[in-house]
């Protein structure tokens, strides 16, 4: 399937020269080559089980002749002894043939999703893995390179050129390489009381507040709490990186700071997410667009929701608070490629066109930011909110999984609820850490984004018919378009589409429809 997808192609240019021997090679390579099948046969474990189980069975489906006559008919046939061939042993344009009918065929519900994920997989495969050299030999004919992190940077302040290396050290416990006896010792110097039974299955930590996630809600609710005097530690699975540690390189990059190395799809395959998996979560590798919540959003909630606290002026100055700490501005300096595009365009039409603010300065340029911003402009929790909570002594606990909250029976039945929580139990990813660690707390706060807190608060027994459902995507579209170079001249719009700030423009065509530019490197456009 991988080789039918992308097969490798004649080559009918014999002139000379490095570019034309790249483009050759590029032509020539096929995504059933080395490494790719295997690669995508792992990608495709981390789908949804229900997914996994479909494509196992519809592959060993097709190892089978009888199988493959089934499923895809005469174009298996071959004039041959025995006539019936196995869908790898098809010819490579018959093979394509076959994957084009599943894709039409709406009601071949499992062979279209084993044909999207295949799909899906073989480009992100053929077009991100890279070689010791973190190079990719497609890259270079279709004119990618990684960018440039050393472009000039001239309007960072004097603090942010020469950054201290790691803003979170004095509050970081990195689980990953720690074991049994030198985790109390790390976890006591940063002023937390610990406690181990020989016998016990956990390690037992104190505190006031504990917080699932370190993203965007638990960055600021730790920054908040902590400066209030309350002793805050946040449990976070993913690691700790700064923007020394970025390379841009895009395959490594989603495999270390996105949830499931960014396979992360709904069971028909339909839908991709995306989430961040490290210290800043989401805000360490969002797009930096900083968008207040519309009124009509929180008029929306406060009235039609229930939830009124979103139509006060509390949560206005909220919204205040963290464009302040995060210096969102609304200035551009320089667009990339992309954006001057849909900006001219929108301009040739007649059409609005909005500058976009973003948590980063005006200059910024680097265009990676999806992938950790090398040039620590971007100001995500990470550089922000957790920095002040360590400040205030707030500890955070990378590679640390939260797997239950501990709910006890309120025996003193406050609030009318029959159980409260006093909470949690994590594991930590160290071999040498070989008891779980049971967090104690007054306060437990889950964080962990809109598609993890439903499935941890299912873990800890809780019930409610409303876990898990209601969830809200943000579906988006790509549209694509050609722009072959034009007469040289002040209109013509020159750049590469994977530079320059992500989104800095976008048009609103209704309230609740945007068109942007999205962040684009090989990978992304699987
Ligand atoms: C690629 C991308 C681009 C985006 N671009 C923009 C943008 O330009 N503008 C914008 O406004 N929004 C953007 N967003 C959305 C925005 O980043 C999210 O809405 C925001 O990060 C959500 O914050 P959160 O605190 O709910 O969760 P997150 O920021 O996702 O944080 C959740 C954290 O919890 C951790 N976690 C999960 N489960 C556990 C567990 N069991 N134990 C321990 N830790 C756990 C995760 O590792 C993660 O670090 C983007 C998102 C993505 C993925």
């Amino acid at each position: 399937m991988c080789g039918a997808l992308i097969p490798s192609l004649p080559v009918d240019d014999d002139q000379p020269g490095a570019a034309n021997k790249a483009r050759e090679r590029f032509y020539s390579a096929s995504a059933a080559d080395g490494a790719i099948p295997d690669e995508v046969a792992e990608l495709a474990t981390r789908c949804v089980w229900e997914a996994v189980l479909l494509m196992r069975v519809i592959l060993w489906i097709l190892s089978t002749k009888v199988g493959t006559l089934a499923l895809c008919g005469r174009l298996c046939i071959s004039s041959r002894f025995p006539f019936v061939c196995k869908f790898a042993d098809m010819p490579t344009e018959r093979r394509e043939e076959v994957l084009k009918r599943w894709n039409n065929a709406r009601w071949l519900f499992p062979l279209r999703v084993t044909f999207v994920i295949v799909k899906i997989l073989s480009h992100f495969s053929f077009y991100m893995m890279v070689n010791e050299g973190s190079d990719n030999p497609s890259w270079k004919s279709i004119g990618y390179s990684v960018p440039d992190v050393d472009r000039p940077r001239e309007d960072l302040t004097e603090a942010a050129a020469s950054p201290s290396p790691r803003p979170l050290d004095s509050g970081v416990v990195e689980m990953r390489s720690l074991n049994d006896a030198t985790l109390l010792r790390a976890l006591m110097d940063k002023g937390l009381a610990t406690k181990t039974y020989v016998s016990g299955a956990h390690h037992t930590v104190r505190c006031d507040v504990v917080i699932v996630g370190s993203g965007c809600g638990g960055g600021v609710a730790a920054a908040v709490l902590a400066a209030a005097g309350h002793k805050v530690v946040v449990v976070e699975k993913g690691d700790y990186f700064t923007s020394e540690d970025y390379t841009s390189v895009e395959g490594p990059s989603m495999e270390r700071l996105y949830e499931k190395g960014g396979i992360f799809c709904t069971s028909n395959a339909s839908t991709i997410m995306f989430a961040g998996t490290t210290v800043g979560g989401g805000s360490a590798i969002n797009w930096s667009a900083s968008i207040r919540t519309p009124e009509w959003v929180t008029q929306e909630w406060a009235h039609e929701h229930g939830l009124p606290m979103f139509g006060r002026p509390e949560y206005a100055h909220a919204m205040d608070a963290v464009c302040a700490r995060l210096a969102v501005t609304g200035g551009c300096r320089e667009e990339g490629f992309q954006n001057k595009v849909l900006r001219g365009g929108c301009e040739a039409l007649g059409l609005r066109a909005d500058a976009v603010p973003r948590n980063s300065s005006e200059g910024h340029f680097c265009g990676s930011c999806h992938l950790g911003c090398p040039t620590g402009e971007k100001r995500g929790t990470d550089t922000t909110w957790l920095v002040d909570a360590v400040a205030h002594g707030a500890v955070v606990l990378t590679g640390c999984k939260a797997e239950r909250f501990i709910l006890e029976r309120n025996t003193g039945n406050k609030n009318g609820r029959s159980k409260k929580c006093v909470g949690l139990v994590a594991s930590c990813a160290s071999a040498g850490i070989t008891k779980k660690l049971r967090i104690e707390a007054k306060v437990s706060i889950a964080a962990c984004g809109a598609l993890m807190t439903p499935p941890l608060l299912r873990n800890s027994g809780l019930k409610n018919w409303h876990i898990g459902r209601n969830l809200h995507l943000h579906p988006v579209s790509m549209a694509w378009g050609y722009f072959p170079d034009g007469t040289p001249g002040p209109q013509l719009i020159t750049g590469k589409c994977y530079e320059g700030g992500i989104i800095t423009t976008m048009h609103r065509v209704t309230e609740r429809t945007i068109v942007q530019t999205p962040a684009l490197g090989p990978g992304w456009r699987r």
